[in-house]
């Protein structure tokens, strides 16, 4: 099986203005700097309005940049929204799509995902497609399902050359934000079931290639064990990607 690199990526969410931004990387660059680059790759997705500072500030540094979310038009009458050739232009080499908080709050659907999917590659950038059940879902025992229907909407359409440099993030609903983490366990059961299913509709060697991230409470304690599982290749950080100290606690764990 390939070697797949780890990917870590701060989601900053709606947090830090543009100097509390900068402050943020700052820190952050030695720590990232420390890691295997072969082996860890490290990114962070601050608000849009400090992508461009951020950019700069991290010149010649390991860490990438992400986008939270884009548009699936290139350019356009869509007041208020952020295009992926913009995001590839500041800088961004990831965009994160089709996050719990974007489909609960801001109607994201499979369908619009999946556009937004091809805008990103269009722009040369790569796609982080969020997927994960709600705790009602868990408790139905319908985890698998629900995981596997947005990984389809998401990845209708798109050929396996494609789908392979495709980063996944699994991040049960129930867990993000809550101080609740998946266990180790119930992560590597997914993971396995989300590469399982990209076996299926694409082929084994591109499922060994797409990258799995975890997310959901992700804390210094428990992320060298849930990155430990064979299946989880990287994390997504909401809360503790927002202290730097607690996020190179994250990416010793890597
Ligand atoms: C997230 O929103 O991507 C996330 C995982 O948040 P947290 O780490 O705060 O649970």
């Amino acid at each position: 099986a390939p070697t797949r690199r780890k990917l870590i990526a701060g989601n900053w969410k709606m947090n830090k203005t543009l100097s509390e931004a900068l402050a943020l990387v700052r820190e952050l660059k030695g720590p990232a700097a420390a890691l295997p680059a072969d082996r860890v790759e490290v990114a962070v997705a601050p608000p849009f309005v400090s992508l461009a500072a951020v950019a700069k500030e991290l010149e010649g540094s390991a860490l990438k940049l992400a986008g939270q979310n884009c548009h699936w038009e290139a350019s356009g009458a869509f007041t208020g929204e952020v295009s992926a050739p913009m995001l590839k232009d500041v800088g961004c080499a990831y965009v994160i799509l089709g996050h719990s908080e974007r489909r609960q709050y801001f109607g994201e659907t499979d369908e619009t995902v999946n556009k937004r999917i091809r805008a990103v590659l269009a722009a040369g950038m790569t796609p982080i497609v969020c997927v994960g059940e709600t705790l009602a879902e868990r408790e139905a025992g319908r985890t698998k399902d629900v995981v596997e229907q947005q990984v389809l909407g998401a990845l209708k359409g798109y050929q396996a050359a494609e789908v392979a440099n495709f980063v996944l993030a699994y991040e049960p609903v129930w867990a993000i934000g809550t101080g609740r983490t998946a266990t180790s366990a119930q992560a590597q059961e997914v993971h396995r079931a989300l590469r399982e299913q990209l076996g299926r509709l694409f082929d084994v060697g591109t499922a060994e290639r797409v990258r799995i991230q975890y997310g959901g409470s992700v804390k210094p304690d428990n992320a060298a064990e849930l990155l430990g599982q064979p299946d989880v290749d990287g994390a997504l950080v909401g809360g503790a990607s927002l202290k730097a100290g607690d996020f190179a606690g994250i990416l010793k764990g890597a």
